[in-house]
């Protein structure tokens, strides 16, 4: 079901995209701020448009690991997508245990749930945790297989999890990883 691919995610025809976000959804740096850019052609706006959001879905100003929170894709529907679920990860700083682990399976898993709870049949990830918050590639891809595998067991909609790695050296690590550890 997880296929690795290599992309820039604000164009990645997956019927949903998941945003690497912080707690706040201000979407500041890095994948947050490519795909607010590129969804609403202005960041500020899809920052309020995503704590309005927040606000409506979970009634607070703030996510936890494993909370998401859903905003249209708007200028992103012409690739086909239909919505962003923003899923925040761990903060890992170069240093990976099993606590960092597990809120990063966390994460991943809240987003797919929400993806069957929409109905969707495809869903794009970034390498959550992997970029500013500092979390080795190899552990992020490695959890996102195991996570993947669980989460097949209960899939009804979803048929399609992409990881979708930016940069060529990262997609190179993730393949040549995974190959190693068959
Ligand atoms: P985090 O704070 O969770 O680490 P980042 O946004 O810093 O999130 O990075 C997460 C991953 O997203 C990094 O591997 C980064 O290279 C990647 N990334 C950045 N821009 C894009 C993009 N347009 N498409 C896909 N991945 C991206």
């Amino acid at each position: 079901m997880l296929e690795i691919v290599r992309g820039d995610i604000t164009r990645f025809p997956a019927e949903a995209i998941v945003n690497a976000a912080n707690r706040y959804l201000e979407h500041g740096g890095g994948v947050a701020y490519a795909i607010a850019k590129a969804a609403a052609g202005n960041v500020r706006e899809y920052i309020r448009i995503s704590k309005e959001a927040m606000k409506e879905q979970l009634g607070k100003d703030s996510i936890e690991h494993g909370e998401v929170v859903v905003t249209p894709a708007l200028r992103l529907e012409r690739f086909g997508i239909k919505y962003v679920i923003h899923t925040v990860g761990p903060y890992c700083g170069g240093v990976w245990d099993e606590d960092k682990k597990e809120k990063l399976k966390k994460a991943i898993l809240g987003a797919l749930r929400k993806a069957e709870e929409l109905g969707v049949k495809s869903i794009a990830f970034p390498a959550v945790s992997a970029g500013i918050y500092g979390c080795p590639l190899e552990e992020v891809v490695k959890t996102f297989k195991e996570t993947v595998e669980e989460f097949e067991r209960e899939a009804k909609s979803v048929e399609r999890v992409y990881l979708v790695l930016y940069s060529e050296g990262d997609y190179e690590g993730a393949l040549r990883y995974l190959e190693e550890n068959l």
